[in-house]
């Protein structure tokens, strides 16, 4: 094959040849007898036939229903499960390297790497959110788009907006403070101005923070909030907006925020705000796990095998139960009222008609792994009270409309054949997920070994 000149050279050099070799995948590929769940919340397919052809899904449907065309490489996939890969629609990549944490680690290999990781664990997509600075990741987008990077989850990202010295939390604010990323807004003048840059550069996706953080932290006015929806809602920008207290979510709800960042985890809801969400029914990104235990205490493989045993140790040893700091001591006497307090608004807000969708906030501090916590995720929501197969569908349909991935997010004729195989059923116990044999991204398998081995060097 032709490798297209110097600058592929010098990216292959860096990455291995193995990627090359991969490229080569047969024309047709027929994985047969699994259960494959294919996305949309429809029924299952028990000893399915999956068919994918230059890497899109050409049949699918009960074995015998399907013909298979000549040559084709068959896969028996027998006893296995197979759901569509995920798109988690909130991280922040870039700044985490595991043993080091800050803007000085974000690189365009750093960022790759965080890719890989999603694809590891499953993951097609995941969007960095208000992290990221723009002209980089426009030109990360183009690279990748243009086969230049091994493969990995494709990388979204959308510029941030808050007050000067607002927005993320104090430790991720480190990282963007230093590399000038979030757009700080003061007046409904600014706030229309810089969301018209975004949309000059084809930008369809902005996060806002409205949050003061116990009085820490200035914070948007409703006329700049007011003002950066409005324009972004006359240039086509979807607005993501991070908001904790129930207050707050009420004022980003009512505002016309299309996605929901965060959940009230400390307050009950009201009767005011569950009819407001009947009314507007935005997108929800949860992210509850990472203000959970992290499961390295748990000395669970498939969390600690991302990470370096001198982070596994430190994160075992630490007892400090600060937010987000990942440590395995007692909880605080206020957990068991948070969980309460989640067990009763999770399921209100389903029934109110949110259309929830996958988030995990991984990155935002040091010690959490890419593409793990989107199981947690998962597994969270169904501890709460939903269904597996709606858990699936929420990682897969529903961030892929969100996020404008026509061609990602279910198993459909045509879709582009990325894909998890699983060794147990995810509809019987959603912690199955974990339970990974391959990933197939664009119908090539995905070289987990390879990651696996880059894990094993980290000190
Ligand atoms: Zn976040």
């Amino acid at each position: 094959m032709r490798t297209g000149g110097r600058a592929l050279v010098g990216v292959v050099a860096l990455f291995g040849a193995a990627w090359l070799f991969a490229q080569g995948r047969p024309a047709a590929m027929a994985f047969e007898g699994a259960r494959v769940i294919d996305g949309s919340g429809g029924p299952v397919v028990e000893n399915a036939v999956l068919l994918i052809q230059d890497g899109r899904v050409a049949a699918f449907g009960a074995r015998g229903s399907v013909t298979l065309p000549p040559g084709v490489v068959r896969v028996d996939v027998s006893g296995k499960s197979i759901m569509p890969a995920m798109i988690n629609v909130h991280a922040h990549m870039g700044y985490e390297a595991y043993t080091t944490w800050g803007a000085h680690n974000h690189t365009a290999e750093n960022l790759l790497d965080h890719l890989r990781r999603e694809a590891f664990y499953g993951v097609a997509v995941a969007a960095s959110v208000g992290s990221s600075p723009t002209a980089m990741s426009l030109q990360f987008q183009r690279d990748q788009a243009a086969g230049k990077f091994p493969p990995g989850a494709r990388y979204l990202f959308m510029p941030g907006m808050a007050p000067p010295n607002g927005g993320p939390d104090h430790i991720l604010r480190e990282a963007t403070n230093e590399l000038h990323v979030v757009n700080e807004v003061t007046t409904p003048d600014a706030a229309r101005a810089a969301v018209k840059r975004m949309a000059d550069q084809q930008i369809g996706h902005l996060k806002l923070w409205f949050d003061d953080r116990n009085g820490t932290y200035p914070k948007l006015t409703p006329e700049v909030l007011d003002a950066i929806v409005a324009e972004a809602h006359a240039r086509k920008i979807m607005v993501h907006s991070h908001a904790i207290r129930l207050a707050d979510q009420k004022a980003v709800v009512a505002a016309g925020t299309d996605v929901l960042v965060h959940m009230v985890q400390r307050e009950p809801l009201d009767d005011e705000y569950l009819a407001l969400l009947r009314q507007k029914r935005p997108y929800w990104a949860t992210v509850i796990g990472l203000g959970d235990p992290v499961e390295v205490c748990n000395k669970d493989p498939f969390f600690e095998e991302a990470l370096p045993p001198s982070v596994v140790a430190k994160i075992r040893a630490a007892m400090e139960r600060a937010p987000l700091v990942p440590s395995c001591g007692p909880l605080p006497g206020t957990a068991a009222a948070r969980e309460t307090q989640m067990a009763h608004n999770f399921p209100q807000m389903i029934k109110a008609g949110v259309k929830l969708v996958l988030a995990t906030d991984t990155g935002i501090h040091p010690g959490h792994t890419f593409g793990s916590g989107e199981h947690v995720e998962l597994a969270r929501w169904v501890q709460l009270g939903l269904s597996p197969a709606d858990a699936i569908v929420a990682a897969t349909k529903t961030p892929a409309e969100l996020m404008g991935l026509a061609d990602l997010g279910t198993l459909a004729l045509g879709k582009r054949a990325s894909f998890i195989v699983l060794d147990a059923n995810p509809l019987e116990d959603i912690r199955n997920t974990r339970r990974i044999a391959e990933v197939y991204l664009d119908g090539l398998k995905f070289d987990r070994d390879a990651v696996r081995a880059k894990w094993r060097t980290l000190k």
